[in-house]
């Protein structure tokens, strides 16, 4: 099996799980069943046939419309599919060959689902998280049985606990940065991550704060996402001859030099008219965003890029 036939075969599925996570998203935190009834309209509660429940293709040839009552189906439900298709597509192309392979097609699949929901309502509910546990970790013990890698199973429990650890501790010391629902996802998260590597944990656990930071400030002040661009494009570019100056030795690892670069440079440079700007009362502030997303989104990125 290639990783292209793999993902396009996940990417299929992604179409069929991602119509359930719609359930998932408009039910659980209206604490209603996911199972009973079957889907009904919005609108005039008409049963849904199975013409009208295929994934993206009904929702196109009704025309976003219900056949019924002529009520509109919001675009989000086909968006959800495809997005839940295109996460399966990538993790099935980065797992192709692994056991761990529907461990972490249902990981993503809960955490689209929950990033959803938390926008939705600030809420990661345990209903979700929960049998998302149940789902991953039997999974993830069949993968390490199966491959005889017994030591990424210890991995990934020692895992969960540092992330819980770390999670709680900022819970704890600062408050309001996160609702306790964050802190449950990230031991789930941990657990994930940790079964892959120890770096894919620590990517996992500092690319939420990196994303939530530039979330943060797209949503407080979005004329800061200009500096951070150029800064960030001065720094991919000047990184390398700044790390050799710095160490006075030629750089060997180009992409990292670029990348790091990248970074310092955009935060620098974003930090520093974000300043001027709160100074100055620019900002809009209390507003409070969701830290779910961000975290799934971090873990994403971790699963992704690390090997
Ligand atoms: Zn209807």
């Amino acid at each position: 099996m290639t990783p292209g036939l793999v993902a396009a075969v996940c990417a299929l599925f992604g179409l069929v799980i991602g119509s359930f996570l719609n359930v998932v998203i408009w039910r659980v935190p209206r604490g209603e069943s996911v199972v009973r009834p079957g889907s009904h309209c919005p609108g005039c509660d008409a049963q849904l046939g199975a013409r009208e429940n295929v994934p993206v293709l009904s929702w196109l040839l009704l025309r976003g419309r219900c056949r019924h009552c002529g009520v509109r189906i919001s675009v989000r439900y086909p968006a959800i599919e495809v997005a839940c298709g295109a996460l399966f597509a990538v993790v099935g192309a980065r797992f192709y060959d692994s056991w761990a392979l529907f461990a972490y097609l249902a990981l993503v699949a809960a955490l689209l689902a929950l990033s959803v929901i938390d926008l939705d309502h600030l809420l990661l509910p345990n209903k979700v998280i929960y049998p998302t546990w149940a789902i991953v970790a039997p999974l993830l013990v069949v993968a390490s049985a199966a491959t005889g890698d017994w030591g990424a199973l210890g991995r990934a429990v020692l895992a969960a606990a540092i992330d819980f650890a770390i999670f709680y501790a900022i819970w704890f010391v600062v408050p309001g940065a996160m609702g306790f629902g964050d802190v449950r996802l990230a031991a789930l998260l941990g657990f994930a991550l940790g079964w892959v590597s120890w770096p894919a944990l620590w990517l996992g656990v500092f690319l939420p704060f990196l994303l939530g930071t530039v979330g943060g400030i797209a949503v407080a002040a979005p004329v800061v996402l200009l500096p951070m661009l150029a800064g960030g494009a001065l720094g991919w570019f000047g990184g390398p001859a700044w790390l050799e100056r710095l160490g006075d030795a030629p750089v060997d690892d180009v992409t990292r030099a670029h990348v790091s670069g990248a970074i310092v440079g955009a935060v620098f440079l974003g930090a520093a008219v974000y300043l001027v700007l709160s100074a100055l009362r620019r900002v809009e502030r209390g507003r409070q965003i969701p830290f779910g997303p961000y975290l799934a989104g971090g873990a994403l990125l971790a699963l992704l890029v690390v090997a």
